[in-house]
């Protein structure tokens, strides 16, 4: 069992990525929001812990997002890992580091899938979304515009442009998101198995390079 890890901003592709190379390569997808379902369902001491942060209305800190994680990779998995969101903050990466090492556990790909942040604004600001909830398309203003101005192609309900979705409130989540982002990226950047995609090109080309990557590390 080996651990691979990708990394990206929201927006990046990362999330379809992962799916695929999960697919092609028989991974085990491992994200915290699962982990923590499963720990909770199985009711675990940290699973438990876990349920009470969060009915507090608190965000599960990082000692215990990484209990959780650490207590599954215990398990045991038939073959490797692709973690997604994880590690989130700086603190998390380098516990995780000093787990693996101790249960002597590999690491596989460190992958950061790179789009410059003037290309993400594009793709969210240029975003609209199906009003109709039941259908929910997607559809962009450049990249895959509808037939028809503003109505959706699927089931003619309007578009609209989500308030999340302006230049202002993308900025401000990336100030957020870079803010811890940033720290990981160092971290990693200084360790042999990391690399760097380029994300801003179609996701077939960068879905290639995953594949090239993962070949050579598996
Ligand atoms: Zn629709």
């Amino acid at each position: 069992m080996k651990v691979h890890i990708l990394l990206g901003p929201p927006g990046s592709g990362k999330g379809t990525q992962a799916k695929r190379l999960v697919q092609k390569f028989k991974l085990n997808h491992l994200s915290t929001g699962d982990i923590l379902r499963d720990a909770v369902s199985q009711g675990t001491e940290i699973g438990l812990k876990a349920k009470a942060i969060m009915a507090s209305g608190k965000l599960v800190d990082d000692d215990t997002v990484n209990g959780l994680v650490f207590a599954r990779l215990q398990q045991g998995f038939e073959g490797d890992v692709l973690f997604d969101g994880y590690p989130r903050t700086l603190q998390q990466a380098e516990a995780l580091g000093e787990f693996l090492s101790t249960q002597q556990i590999g690491l596989g790909f460190v992958v950061n899938v790179a789009v410059p942040d003037g290309v993400l604004e594009a793709r969210v600001v240029g975003r609209r979304v199906c009003s109709n909830n039941a259908c929910g398309a997607i559809y962009h203003v450049e990249s895959k515009p509808p037939k028809q101005d503003g109505i959706c192609d699927l089931c003619g309900s309007p578009l609209k442009h989500r308030s999340d979705d302006t230049a202002e409130a993308f900025r401000s989540r990336m100030v957020e998101f870079n803010a811890t982002f940033q720290p990981i990226l160092g971290f990693y950047g200084r360790q042999t198995h990391f690399r760097s995609v380029d994300g801003n090109r179609p996701p077939e080309q960068v879905f290639e390079f995953l594949v090239q990557l993962f070949s050579e590390n598996a």
